[in-house]
């Protein structure tokens, strides 16, 4: 998943309901203290680790007018150990019936528990194969959004998507749902005629006239990474591995601005080892997409808002790509090691936009991560418990404890290693890393004894360098920690100085700037900037109508803080159409602060509706609590 932006405000919120007592408890933790850390995974109820569980049959109908997935899951299952039961993971499911090798029997469903869902049990003999379980989803499943045909692209046909990273898998089917276990799937699902299902497997490049689709996914993997699309969807390959699909109106710009990817896989490859996933498309959503791209296996799906017409945003893509080889080839263990998926995931998607560009544009993604990093754990608290690198999310929805810092705090420890290893020992070390941890689960233990044992080696002066406790079992951002090279971002402090001390807008230097300067320029500017001198900006640079959403998304912050309001209108009109929380939680988040909290309220029960259950989760708590 790319990278979230956890505001204090939801934090906070959320500390003072339910999660006081943890945080509390462990804000002053000290490394010595780490192993009270559980290994265990304690965001699934299934008992996966006495039983093998390995393989899905999932034979499921999409209905868009009850706004519900039903059929059956089937499960295939060994139990070695003579478990008495076997526990599923479901979350606001109805189970019709279960059936143990072909026999109806009993079942239990426990009651609700915060966040974990209901645990679903059934009996077992030793000599068990088969669990069959027959279901529903609810009109609560948080992995679902269901669109109108107005809410999409084409406003011709609705759309359904999931989102299961990280426990919300359970909402749509009955399953084993923590990182750690991994199994095969085959699927059948049945769609309204004239629509195309997509799932995280191998896919039909072409709509079928039953509206019934066959997947098959031989390579295990974690429920998390269960993955299904449906909706007026189109295909366009870019060459013989890679291609798109999104809904027709959206399908050549998108494949025009994802024409690098072939040669994005390539340099991959190159890097850290063989793509082994088979073919790697993406497929764009329509814009109330909550995240800026999911790895779901064999096609990564994506937002809208990275289509800009200019190549300028397509990083994100190399970050889900590299997702193919950090998250989902070596996974986290559990929710407490999200770092090993997504820092690694930061420093691996940098690598390869440095290859495909040159190390100035590199510089320029760290530079900006870093200032990410820095507001997050301002925001945070230097001492808050969830700075340090290894998590503890006991009690929590990961999606609450999950932040910038595992992004940007894990990729910078790795880019520290780098430096003090040098490049062509750490590319070695990480490629064996990979090849040698290839569809296991890994905990921040595991990954730091194999660094022990294949890098440091005993070498008492490095590991004195690294000083590993600090990063892994610390908060904040420890002083060691590397800085990118600000030559290309000094030019643009440069020229926001000589703006600011009076020249004029269409006298300053700009030529050959991309996205990440203007980001820069406009994170840069002062608060206390006059409305003349934004609307001077404005008229010179079209901020306001820019079709970049990084861009656009920066710009209305600014002008919520300097009360520039001729931005207003298309905030609005931007806030009505995208779901991406990395541009929501912001923007409501300034109204807020800068005293607009009727505007906020306005808009979000506006909007609310186009935005998916997991973004309706976090601005409940943050636009609409007292
Ligand atoms: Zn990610």
């Amino acid at each position: 998943m790319n990278k979230m932006r956890l505001l204090v405000l939801v934090l906070g919120l959320h500390l003072l309901s339910c999660q006081e007592s943890t945080n509390e408890k462990n804000t002053n933790n000290s490394p010595s203290e780490t192993k009270e850390i559980p290994s265990k995974d304690l965001h699934t109820q299934c008992n996966a680790d006495s039983l093998s569980i390995r393989h899905l049959d999932l034979d499921i109908k999409v209905d868009f007018i009850s706004k519900k997935i039903s059929g059956n899951a089937t499960w295939t299952i060994q139990n070695e150990t003579h478990q008495k039961f076997i526990r599923l993971d479901t979350y606001d499911l109805t189970i019709d019936s279960v059936l143990v090798d072909g026999a109806k029997t009993s079942f239990v469903l426990y009651p609700m528990v915060h966040h974990l869902g209901q645990a679903l049990e059934i009996p077992i003999q030793k000599n068990t194969q088969q669990v069959k379980i027959v279901y529903s989803s609810g009109s609560n499943a948080r992995a679902l959004q269901w669109l109108t045909a107005q809410q999409t692209l084409g406003k011709k046909q609705p759309f359904l998507y999931t989102q299961s990273e990280s426990i919300y898998a359970r909402s749509w089917i009955p399953c084993p749902d923590g990182p750690g276990i991994r199994f095969t799937y085959n699927a059948r699902v049945q769609v309204p005629k004239g629509l195309l299902a997509l799932m995280s497997a191998e896919n039909p490049q072409q709509v079928s006239d039953s509206g019934i689709y066959h997947f098959k996914m031989d390579i295990p993997i974690p429920a998390y990474l269960m993955a299904l699309a449906v909706g007026d969807l189109r295909f366009k390959s870019v060459d013989a591995r890679t291609g798109v699909y999104a809904e027709p109106p959206m399908l050549d710009k998108a494949t025009l601005e994802l024409s690098d990817m072939g040669r994005m896989v390539n340099t991959a490859e190159s890097l850290y080892g063989p793509y082994r996933w088979g073919r790697y498309d993406v497929l764009v959503l329509p814009p109330g997409f909550p995240i800026g791209g999911m790895e779901n296996p064999k096609l990564t799906f994506a937002t809208p808002t990275i289509i800009a017409g200019d190549k300028s945003l397509v990083n994100l893509i190399a970050h889900e790509l590299a997702h193919n080889w950090s998250g989902n080839l070596v996974t986290n263990a559990t929710w407490n090691d999200f770092w090993l998926n997504e820092g690694f995931t930061v420093y691996f998607e940098r690598r390869i936009s440095e290859a495909m560009n040159d190390k100035g544009y590199a510089d320029m993604l760290w530079e900006l991560g870093y200032q990410d990093l820095v507001a997050t754990i301002d925001d945070l608290g230097k001492d808050n418990r969830n700075t340090w690198l290894k998590l503890d999310l006991t009690g929590r929805d990961p999606d609450d404890g999950l932040n910038d810092v595992a992004y940007e705090k894990g990729a910078l420890f790795l880019k520290l290693i780098e430096n003090n290893v040098g490049r062509a020992r750490m590319d070695t070390f990480l490629k064996n890393y990979f090849a040698a941890h290839a569809f296991k689960t890994i905990t921040t233990e595991t990954f730091l004894s194999y660094l022990q044992q294949n890098l440091i080696k005993g070498d008492a002066a490095l590991e004195k360098k690294l000083n590993i406790q600090a990063w892994v079992y610390g908060p904040g951002i420890p002083n060691n920690a590397p800085r990118a090279d600000m030559e290309r971002f000094n030019k643009v402090n440069t020229t926001l100085q000589s703006f600011l001390k009076g020249t004029s807008a269409q006298d300053l230097t700009t030529q050959g700037w991309t996205t990440h300067e203007w980001l820069h320029f406009l994170r840069q500017l002062p608060d206390s900037l006059s409305v003349s001198k934004m609307k001077e900006l404005d008229d010179n640079f079209h901020f306001t109508t820019s079709g970049n959403s990084e861009i656009g998304a920066q710009w209305f912050i600014q002008s919520l803080k300097t009360n520039y309001q001729t931005a207003y209108p298309k905030m609005d009109v931007f806030l009505s159409a995208v779901g991406r929380r990395k541009f929501l939680e912001p923007i409501y988040e300034t109204m807020i602060k800068t005293g607009k909290k009727e505007m906020a309220t306005a808009t979000y029960n506006k909007y609310k509706q186009n935005y998916h259950p997991l973004a309706q989760m976090t601005l409940d708590k943050l636009v609409l609590a007292k």
